[in-house]
């Protein structure tokens, strides 16, 4: 008897490629400035002074769209073997749901098939973070109508509106997760009350943990 395949979801920047680490050595090299990935503590980077408002963070960051060091970019360390092995469990075809603007899109798709020529995916663009690019629904939204059985993510905010909708969010540790991390755990580890959708989060140190958590729920 064949195993039901699963439908899973992924989010981009930061669960596939490192964008954060790679984008502050950008900045560092071209402003002078000594950022460190641990201290970046929110997901909101121009709340840590990096473009005085949002509007100017992301002017910044595309300028790092446009650098040869984006192109460059390095991979979520275990994302490389991740994506593979997710995609052997998923029903064919990996969903990769963006907040990034639809002007990034020939990247996006540039670096799926560079890294992952074999692996069949979809990218969908959602307005969580840029408004009127043509993107018109949210994340949770597409996750949604999706149908996904899992959805990887590095952003708290976006896991809790996606998890609202009963998709099983397995959210990645990254330095702006942390003042919410030992909450998160402790709450996954109570598996008290099913219908807090907080509980349809599962907060995960690494890839290699993400796995372990999927595979033990299929086998
Ligand atoms: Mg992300």
């Amino acid at each position: 008897m064949n195993k039901k395949k699963l439908k899973i979801g992924l989010d981009y920047d930061d669960v596939i490629p490192d964008t954060i680490p790679s984008f502050v050595n950008f900045h560092n090299q071209r402003y002078g400035t000594r950022l460190r990935f641990e201290d970046i503590k929110s997901y909101w980077l121009w709340e840590l002074g990096i473009g005085k408002d949002k509007p100017e963070a992301m002017r910044l960051f595309q300028e790092y769209y446009a650098s040869p060091e984006f192109d460059e970019m390095p991979l979520v360390p275990g994302a490389q073997q991740g994506v593979l092995e997710l995609a052997s469990l998923s029903d064919g075809c990996l969903e990769i749901v963006t907040s990034r603007p639809l002007m990034f899109r020939v990247k996006t798709i540039g670096l799926l098939r560079t890294r992952f020529p074999a692996t069949p995916s979809t990218v969908h663009h959602s307005n969580d973070f840029h408004d009127g690019e043509g993107a018109s629904f949210s994340k949770a939204t597409i996750c949604q109508e999706l149908g996904l059985d899992y959805f990887v993510e590095d952003c708290l905010a976006y896991a809790e509106t996606i998890a609202q909708r009963r998709v099983n969010v397995l959210l990645l540790r990254k330095p702006w997760n942390e003042r919410d991390w030992s909450r998160l755990r402790k709450l996954n580890g109570d598996n008290q009350n099913q219908n807090n959708p907080q509980n349809h989060i599962t907060p995960v140190e690494s890839w290699q943990e993400l796995l372990e958590h999927i595979k033990g729920g299929y086998e």
